[in-house]
This record gives C-alpha cells, sequence and structure tokens, in this order.
C-alpha cells in the first residue's frame, strides 16, 4: 500500500514539495488553513533568480519583469549588482493558483487540522510561524518583518533600488504596470524606516521574515521553508535556498537525519558567511566607500566573495 504524506501549507514550498512526492508515488494530501481566494496573497516580492526553472515551470504569463541588476545606495556611493544569472519577478497569486490547478493531489483548503496520526510522514511548509515547529516544541527562528506597498506607476526597467536601513533595507522594485515599494527591517524599527522611505500606494501587506535554520528531528515529521527559517540573510529571500533544502528533502525521503545533515552541511556556513559579509559591506560601503568597486558582477544566490571582485570595475561600465 502507498505510503500517507500529509503536507501541511500550500505556499510555493509545499506545493512544490507535494507534487514531487506524488511523482514518487506517495498518497500525498495538502492542508492548508486559508480558503482558495486568500491562499496565493501572502506578502512577497516573488524576486527570484533564473535558478527557479530548474526546478518549478514558470509559464510566461507569470512573469511580470525580467531584472538584470540591484543598484544598492550607499550614503556617498552607488554600487550596481549586475545579477548572474539574472532574475525575474513572477505574480505570487496566480503563480500559486497555477500550481493549485496543475496538482495532482488532494488539497484540503481552510483546514484546521491538528491531529496528523493516520499518516506516515508529516512535512511542515507551514511558513514563518509554522504550526508544526510549535508542536515539535522546537524553537523559533529570528524574525524580521517585510512590508511592501503597490504605486501604479507603470516601471519596466530591469534594476531594483535599495538602500540600507538599520538592520535590513528598503526596495524598489519595477514589476512592469506598477512599482513595488518595500522594507525590511527589525519589528521595532519597521514603523521609523517606513515613514522615512514616504511611499505612497495601495495593498499594503507584510509578513514575518524568518531568519535561522531550525530543523526537526524526527522519524515521523520534517519541516520545510519558511518554517525552518531559511532566508538569504542579505535580502531575506527565501525561495531559492528553500527549493534547494526541499529538493534534499525530497531525494532522502523518507531519511529525514540525512535531509537535516544535507541542509546544513550546505547552508550553515552560507548563513554565517552571509551575516557577517553583509555587516561587512555595509559598514565599508557606508564609511569607506572608495574601497568598493562601482560595478560587481554577482550571483544572488550563491555569492562568492572573490569571483565577484575579480569581475568588478572601478567604474560603471558605460552602457
Ligand atoms: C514582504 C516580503 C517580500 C518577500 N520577497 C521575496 C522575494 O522577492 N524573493 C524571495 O525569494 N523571497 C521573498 N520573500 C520570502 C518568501 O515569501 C518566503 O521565503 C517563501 O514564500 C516561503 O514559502 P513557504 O511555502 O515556505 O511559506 P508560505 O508561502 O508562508 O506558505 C505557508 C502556507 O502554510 C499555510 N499555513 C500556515 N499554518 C498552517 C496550518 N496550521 N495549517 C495549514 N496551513 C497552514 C499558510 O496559510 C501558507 O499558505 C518575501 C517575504 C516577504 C514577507
Amino acid at each position: 500500500m502507498k505510503k500517507k504524506v500529509g503536507v501541511i501549507g500550500a505556499g510555493i514550498i509545499g506545493l512544490y514539495v507535494a507534487s514531487e512526492l506524488k511523482k514518487k508515488s506517495f498518497d500525498v494530501t495538502v492542508f492548508e488553513k486559508q480558503s482558495i481566494e486568500k491562499v496565493g496573497k501572502k506578502s512577497c516580492s516573488t524576486l527570484v533568480s533564473k535558478r527557479i526553472f530548474d526546478f518549478i515551470q514558470i509559464d510566461d504569463d507569470l512573469i511580470e519583469n525580467t531584472i538584470k541588476r540591484c543598484l544598492i545606495k550607499f550614503k556617498k556611493k552607488e554600487v550596481v549588482l549586475e545579477f548572474n544569472p539574472e532574475h525575474i519577478v513572477i505574480n505570487r497569486e496566480r503563480f500559486v493558483l497555477r500550481m493549485i490547478k496543475n496538482a495532482e493531489f488532494n488539497i484540503i483548503f481552510e483546514s484546521n487540522r491538528t491531529d496528523f496520526s493516520e499518516f506516515d510522514y508529516v512535512i511542515g511548509a507551514d511558513g514563518a510561524s509554522s504550526f508544526l515547529r510549535h508542536k515539535l516544541n522546537l524553537k523559533n527562528p529570528g524574525y524580521r518583518v517585510g512590508l511592501k506597498v503597490e504605486s501604479n506607476v507603470k516601471d519596466s526597467n530591469d534594476t531594483v533600488k535599495t538602500f540600507k536601513t538599520k538592520n535590513g533595507f528598503t526596495w524598489i522594485i519595477p514589476k512592469g504596470n506598477y512599482t513595488e515599494y518595500g522594507v525590511l527591517e527589525k519589528k521595532e524599527n519597521i514603523k521609523d524606516e517606513w515613514k522615512k522611505f514616504n511611499k505612497k500606494g495601495s495593498n499594503l501587506s507584510f509578513a514575518l521574515v524568518p531568519q535561522g535554520l531550525v530543523l526537526a528531528s524526527s522519524d515521523k515529521y520534517a519541516i520545510v521553508g519558511d518554517a525552518t527559517g531559511l532566508t538569504k540573510p542579505w535580502s531575506g529571500g527565501g525561495i531559492i535556498w528553500q527549493l534547494y533544502e526541499a529538493k534534499m528533502l525530497i531525494e532522502n525521503f523518507p531519511n529525514f537525519k540525512k535531509y537535516n545533515k544535507e541542509v546544513r552541511k550546505f547552508f550553515l556556513w552560507k548563513i554565517i558567511k552571509g551575516r557577517i559579509s553583509n555587516k561587512l559591506i555595509h559598514f565599508v560601503g557606508n564609511h569607506f566607500s572608495f574601497l568598493i568597486p562601482s560595478y560587481i558582477k554577482y550571483d544572488n544566490d550563491f555569492p562568492n566573495f572573490f569571483k565577484s571582485l575579480l569581475n568588478s570595475k572601478r567604474k560603471k561600465p558605460s552602457s
């Protein structure tokens, strides 16, 4: 008989895990607490590198813009990071609904299920405030808050603009038919930083951005995605790193010990390195900006400091 797997959460990661496990012939059911109308509406800019194509098919009509670079404004200098690989902005709501439409497994919406004893395995892909993480008495990761609005200014530029705040940054993302303004900050500073940024728009939304790496040590339960707190320390972006994490879960399924080990081995040093270099770069950028090249070719998922420096230029190329 097929083994029964319960996946908690129909976000991008839960749906990806469920569809891959279904391909491996497990009997998969996804439990989602939101209604189908609300499930795709989570606050997320959904700016990801083209590495996403290695995991999920993204139809052209879901792509709102292509982003080639990021302009970081330090106090006295602007630095261009040329994204390598390029990024795309996806319409998250329609993307999640498309994944749901294509799903070949059962999804139960508006679920408030807390008892999963009938399942052989349970995967918590239930986001930053994960119910399963609490149930397993695991500690919470750290959090920042991401807040954004949409203005009706059309902008198809290929450059994201960011400005460092106390513990995070503000961003302006051209999304084709509109522009997104947002800020990532610690909870206690978010109001002040948002005021300073002073941007107006509609559809104000916010959500927790977890930070850390928390894994479940159990033979029946595993957590993945925002539930583990695995996001890039410099940007809070979670999708690409979490798809790598989800792939490790699927490849090792149901050996969760091996999954945990592989995730730690692959990501722990990247998290530590990311935190240190993020602090260092912003300190140097604001106080000794002459040391930083103006143009850097940059892998925004798996940066390599030395490779980036080799591919940097003191001045921005003219085109
Ligand atoms: C403002 C903002 C901007 C961001 N921008 C980017 C970006 O540009 N690029 C990027 O890579 N990342 C970005 N992120 C991070 C990214 O959104 C997350 O890392 C990613 O969406 C996590 O996916 P997930 O499937 O793990 O969790 P989620 O998308 O949070 O999905 C979890 C699902 O579980 C459901 N759920 C929760 N509890 C239960 C329960 N008890 N029972 C059943 N269901 C439950 C929730 O309703 C939800 O649908 C951003 C985050 C924020 C807040």
